[in-house]
């Protein structure tokens, strides 16, 4: 039997859609791959041989393709084979979906903290709103 009074309204209810919504999101991330943080760039580098041409040019041998990533405070980089680029690529772009998705957790979250907030602030209204009414004129 459901209940008239205020107080025994769970938050349960208030909540329902948003954590309907939210199940729907983290689904989601069980069809992400591997993920991968960084960018790919191409660079340029000298040998050290002092008689070598990329000396000379300035140039540098390469182009050759790197990838680089923030780790602890640092920046790091490997130089990556070509072959492996396209990979490196999906997986990079798997991060940028993953956090898409947590982006969009966040903000489900944050919308039903606020509707709980606002009708549990409503609720408490409603308690104080008959003793005003008994307040004498
Ligand atoms: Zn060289």
């Amino acid at each position: 039997m459901p209940s008239s009074d205020p107080k025994q309204e769970p938050f349960e209810d208030w909540l329902r859609p948003y954590r309907k919504e939210y199940s729907r999101t983290r689904a989601r991330v069980e069809g992400v791959g591997l993920v991968l943080r960084g960018s790919i760039g191409l660079r340029r580098v000298p040998c050290g041989k002092p008689t070598c041409r990329c000396r000379r040019s300035g140039k540098g041998h390469g182009p050759y393709y790197q990838i680089t990533w923030a780790e602890g405070g640092r920046t790091k980089s490997r130089f990556l084979s070509p072959t492996l680029v396209p990979l490196y690529r999906e997986w990079l772009a798997n991060a940028h979906t993953l956090d898409r998705i947590v982006e969009r957790m966040l903000s489900i979250s944050r919308e039903a903290a606020d509707a709980v907030r606002s009708k549990e602030a409503k609720r408490v209204q409603a308690r104080k709103a008959p003793k005003a009414l008994r307040r004498p004129r």
